[in-house]
């Protein structure tokens, strides 16, 4: 069974999908999408040794066959033209991190018509990058799993010019409202003013970050609001 985190990254995945998970780590992700056959065809791609043994194990366990192959690499570099990959997934990474394996996978990643990408982080950056890279969003979420909170984008490709605050806050995001989405934004916002008044005792108001942060918090209040 798949974490609530997982299975929600699951559900974005198309039906009958020829899918790569990139940083597959267990691989638990394609075992249970091959599991429950919502997916043709899987390859787990892990950088390091350690995690991709963990595939190999979920891959003996289950007699995958040549539906599921683990391959060692660096981002996008797992994925070979005979795989016919049409749908990415990135999760449980920094955005940073995920923008960086997208960046260097950029030239094989055009035949791909969706990229379910789920940053632990800078997620506002992720969605930058994809609109500076011919996709846009189709759908995303936000869901509260032991203990944190966590953001899923899908894209397809198109071109689009998102505001600030659709990049902050997610277009998608910005029209549901839901109730993970606005206390994500809540506990941020308590967050910030927390710190702004920490900065002021020290006499930081003048510091640029400060004023980073003030802003920040401005705009959450606005779109709380
Ligand atoms: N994707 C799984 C999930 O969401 O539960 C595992 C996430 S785990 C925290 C991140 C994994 O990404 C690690 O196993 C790490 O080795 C792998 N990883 C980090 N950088 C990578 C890269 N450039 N290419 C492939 N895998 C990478």
């Amino acid at each position: 069974k798949l974490s609530p985190r997982l299975q929600a990254v699951a559900e974005f995945v198309p039906a009958r999908a020829r899918l790569v998970d990139i940083g597959s780590d267990h691989a638990y992700l394609p075992a249970h999408l091959l599991l429950n056959q919502h997916i043709e065809y899987a390859v787990a791609g892990e950088v390091a040794v350690g995690p991709l043994q963990n595939a190999q194990q979920m891959q003996a366990q289950f007699h995958f066959g040549s539906q599921l192959v683990t391959r060692l690499g660096d981002g996008f570099a797992v994925v070979q033209p005979e795989d016919q990959i049409d749908t990415a997934v990135i999760a449980g990474m920094g955005g940073q991190l995920i923008n960086k394996i997208l960046t260097a996978g950029i030239s094989k990643r055009d035949a791909y018509t969706h990229l379910i990408l789920q940053p632990n982080t800078d997620v506002h950056m992720v969605r930058d990058w994809l609109q500076n890279h011919h996709y846009q969003l189709v759908d995303e979420t936000i869901l509260f799993d032991d203990g944190h909170y966590y953001e899923i984008l899908v894209a397809q490709p198109g071109e689009v010019q998102y505001s600030p605050a659709e990049l902050m806050f997610g277009p998608f995001n910005l029209k549901r409202r839901t109730a993970p989405w606005q206390q994500y934004w809540q506990r941020e916002s308590k967050r910030l003013k927390k710190l702004l008044a920490q900065m002021q005792k020290a006499g930081q108001v003048e510091n640029s970050a400060y004023q980073a942060y003030e802003s920040q918090l401005n705009l959450i209040e606005e779109v709380l609001n």
